[in-house]
């Protein structure tokens, strides 16, 4: 077996949050307790919701977690660069051989026709795409998308939820958009085989897009890494954790005089691995995450943990 190359691959769209940071904290703590190494690598393809200043500021709060990495944009690595938006020729490449091997096809449609001719509602992640352009764009005066032509979701075995269910990630879904961006899917395939990450860990929310994903490992002839979707955070109201639940980034927390011994024993109590109250390092951690897998229930903050979540005076 290949040893463990782990990563964390956050969009620098604004400050991390305890959500985020979970999730951080169980990739960084996946790859030391397999004596791996682990990559930090910063997606910002979506260059509109790119914030600046984010990258530098989450690689800084990560630190001040106690997290470190071994290849990044900071630090450089084999694989360099870590930085999506400096890899797209490797990504347009890919779309060439997905191209030449006929899994793509051109696509006209925009959303609002496809949410207008598409049935069934699709698992929250916009309307299952009906296969209009397969024959064809129906629409050739318009710039085409490239659509990947996706007849079986492929399953998987989540390393810590266990099998994902049928028909999970059906639809043909777009990898180049009809502007020229590259899809997120395409990128993360395409970085993730180039880096060999031997598993991925991310949060829950991105469960879904694996099975797409994983079609993509099987069209360019890729290795596929194994997956481990971290439970999410979620505010009092039972929503995912977002900046209206309040003081919930890290550099708030920090500014409002928290320690990151702190933070990092409160996420580690939310992972069943220290008891509430416990202060802890990520490197204390290793020894006790050994085959951990970090499943179970989201992780709701509750109302007033939102306030005080470690027991000092946050109440204003
Ligand atoms: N960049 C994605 C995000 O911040 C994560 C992608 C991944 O881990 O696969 O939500």
């Amino acid at each position: 077996m290949s040893p463990y190359r782990g990563r964390f691959a956050p969009s620098p769209t604004g400050r991390i949050h305890l959500g985020t940071a979970r999730t951080a904290l169980v990739a960084w703590l996946r790859a030391r307790a397999s004596g791996g190494a682990f990559v930090l690598r910063l997606e910002d393809l979506d260059r509109p919701r790119v914030v600046p200043g984010a990258a530098a500021a989450l690689s800084a709060d990560l630190r001040w977690l106690g997290l470190d990495w071994d290849e990044g944009p900071d630090v450089g690595g084999r694989f360099a660069p870590y930085v999506q938006s400096e890899r797209t020729e490797r990504y347009r490449a890919a779309l060439m051989t997905l191209r030449d091997r006929g899994h793509v096809y051109p696509c006209t449609c925009s959303r609002k026709e496809i949410a207008e001719i598409a049935s069934a509602p699709h698992d929250g992640a916009g309307p299952l795409y009906p296969g209009t352009c397969r024959a064809g764009p129906t629409r050739p005066e318009r710039p085409a998308a490239f659509r990947f032509a996706l007849d079986e979701p492929p399953r998987f075995v989540d390393v810590g939820k266990g099998p994902s269910p049928p028909g999970l990630g059906a639809g043909d879904f777009v990898v180049a958009r009809a502007d020229g961006g590259l899809s997120y899917q395409l990128a993360v395939v395409v970085d993730d085989a180039a880096m060999r990450i031997t598993e991925v860990v991310r949060g829950d929310d991105l469960f879904d897009s694996t099975p797409q994903q994983l079609a993509l490992y099987r069209a360019l002839d890729l290795e596929a890494p194994s997956f481990l979707h971290v439970p999410l955070v979620l505010g009092p109201d039972g929503a995912r954790l977002a900046k209206r639940h309040g003081a919930v980034s890290i550099h708030e927390l920090r500014e409002r005089g928290h320690e990151p011994s702190e933070l990092v024993g409160w996420l580690a109590h939310g992972l069943g691995l220290v008891d509430a109250g416990t202060r802890a390092t990520p490197a204390s951690l290793v020894a006790r995450a050994q085959d951990v897998t970090f499943s179970g229930p989201p992780l709701r903050l509750e109302p007033d943990a939102l306030m005080t979540p470690f027991g000092s005076s946050g109440h204003e």
